[in-house]
């Protein structure tokens, strides 16, 4: 047996018949044996869209395996918003690399301009920045960086 999926040229109702072979199909619809459950119409043909395409995977592709590697729901949507960040802080603000607490210290005491930086810094250098009352934020890795 072959289920296709049928589709109603007259009112477009989909629905499912089976046959013993495609040729079944053929002879069926050749004799108008095929009618329309809604609207009896005989114009029934077979749909573009196989049981494989329907059961394939739904929703958009993930940009770059973004959302693939990252926490479901509301976690993956913090975690894009954090890669936004990310990518705002990068094209605006300075990179200062390795000295980024030390400028950022600079900063808050009003010794450097004030001005948004960005660099490296450790888990305990940002906690402590954090302590001295200094915003400082962990980014997350952005995948144009495995480029
Ligand atoms: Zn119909």
């Amino acid at each position: 047996m072959i289920r296709y999926a049928l589709k109603c040229r007259g009112c477009g109702h989909g629905f499912d018949g089976w046959f013993r072979s495609s040729a079944d199909f053929d002879t069926q619809g050749a004799r108008g044996l095929l009618t329309c459950p809604v609207c009896d119409g005989h114009g029934v043909d077979k749909a573009l869209m196989s049981p494989a395409v329907a059961a394939a995977p739904q929703g958009p592709a993930s940009p770059g395996g973004v959302v693939t590697s990252a926490p479901s729901g509301e976690a993956a949507a913090l975690f894009r918003q954090l890669q936004d960040l990310a990518r705002k802080v990068r094209s605006e603000g300075t990179y200062v690399g390795a000295a980024f607490a030390e400028e950022a210290r600079r900063i808050h005491h009003g010794e450097a301009e004030g001005r948004q930086i960005y660099g490296e810094a450790s888990g305990h250098e940002v906690r402590s920045l954090l302590e001295e009352g200094i915003a400082a934020l962990p980014l997350p890795p952005l995948p144009e960086d495995k480029n």
